[in-house]
């Protein structure tokens, strides 16, 4: 079987996931509530998504027997991270359907090639250039102009892989501090708010997306979302607009975010949006569906892969998710009695900075 071919799974059919932290965790309790197996695939004996599945392969994702054992273990792949090394899904992609389909990585895991894919849709993003050396980036900064935020090309997250290029920097300082060979050069954007809109996309092409959700960075680490986004209406029909072109484009079966920037519009004109990141997986920005809609991300994503139907999912109200990051999860008991809150505790071992540990999630009347 091979990722092109059609797959309808039936209950008591098993879930591959390729990766271990709290969203395979979250993906695999989902599979469970609608009557499916999941097994899952990491590297790391710790993971938290292990202690929720019955059948674990701890391995590393270039075992290649390890893989194919994995593979004829389950009934179609799917993954929780978008940098699943290409060969591992290759070898996957030769005996199961992966979904969403490999391919979509190529175009994901690399900045350049996903701006040029979202420009090519008639899809606004910063301004940007191809950054590969010292002198590159001099051009790069005469062209996009400063402000700018050079990013590694591949592999950057939570805001490591990119540096803040402000007015008399040194570029031949910056480009040796990205430890990097390949970069684009972005046009900081003065942003009013970042937004995401979680898409589902079904094996027959049917999109739905989520109520747009606004989120709150600190030190680059997503901390709160809101949804609704507070922004006009017309706003995030556009929104929801560019994620379902993005998500027909790429052939997309799942569930993925599309990462964007609102920018206020000049002379009190509309704000316009740039897209910024597309993520091909659930996403942090949509945790509030656990408790905040009748279908989460999660669901929504597994009903897509195993080729049902999706859900039309209601928001009950006006949902608030805020990450546990670090010795924030040792306060989980103040939640517990918080009226119109749920605690989501991923059971990692030790809290470290920066490590997303857990969320709450608060909804109240509209
Ligand atoms: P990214 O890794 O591209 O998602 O960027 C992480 C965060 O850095 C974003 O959520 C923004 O807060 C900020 N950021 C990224 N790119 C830009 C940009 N071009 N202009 C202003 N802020 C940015």
């Amino acid at each position: 079987m091979t990722s092109s071919k059609r797959v309808t799974l039936k209950p008591g059919d098993t879930i591959g996931i390729l990766g271990g932290g709290q969203l395979g965790r979250m993906l695999a309790l989902a599979a469970a509530r609608l009557g499916l197996k999941a097994q899952v695939f990491s590297p790391d004996p710790d993971s938290p998504a292990f202690d929720v599945v019955q059948n674990a392969t701890c391995a590393e994702y270039a075992d290649v027997e390890a893989l194919e054992l994995f593979a004829s273990d389950v009934d179609v792949v799917t993954y929780e991270f978008e940098n699943v090394p290409s060969a591992t899904a290759m070898i996957l992609a030769a005996r199961r359907a992966v979904l969403p389909d490999p391919k979509v990585l190529e175009t994901t895991q690399d900045r350049l090639v996903e701006k040029d894919f979202v420009t090519k849709l008639g899809i606004a993003t910063a301004r940007y250039a191809d950054v590969s050396s010292a002198e590159g980036l001099k051009t790069a900064i005469a062209q996009i102009g400063l402000p700018a935020v050079l990013k590694t090309r591949r592999f950057g997250y939570d805001g490591k892989g990119q540096i803040v290029v402000r007015e008399g920097d040194d570029p031949e300082r910056v480009w040796a501090e990205l430890e990097t060979r390949s970069a684009i050069l972005e046009a900081f954007v003065p942003f009013e708010r970042e937004i995401s809109v979680i898409a589902a996309r079904s094996v027959t092409g049917e999109v739905v997306c989520y109520d747009v959700t606004e989120n709150e960075h600190r030190d680059h680490i997503l901390k709160v979302s809101r949804a609704p986004a507070a922004i006009p209406d017309a706003v995030a029909v556009q929104a929801r607009a560019m994620a379902e072109k993005i998500a027909t484009a790429l052939n997309y079966v799942g569930v993925l975010a599309v990462e964007m920037f609102v920018v206020p519009g000049a002379n009190g004109q509309a704000p316009s949006l740039l897209v910024n990141e597309i993520a091909p997986r659930v996403h942090n920005s949509g945790h509030w569906t656990l408790d905040g809609a009748s279908v989460s991300q999660f669901e929504q994503h597994i009903r897509a892969i195993a080729g049902w139907s999706l859900a039309q999912p209601v928001r009950h109200g006006k949902v608030t998710m805020t990450n546990l990051i670090g010795n924030d999860i040792l306060d989980y008991g103040k939640w517990l009695t918080m009226p119109g809150a749920t605690v989501h505790h991923y059971g990692k071992g030790a809290p470290r900075p920066g490590r997303k540990m857990g969320h709450v999630t608060v909804v109240e009347n509209d």
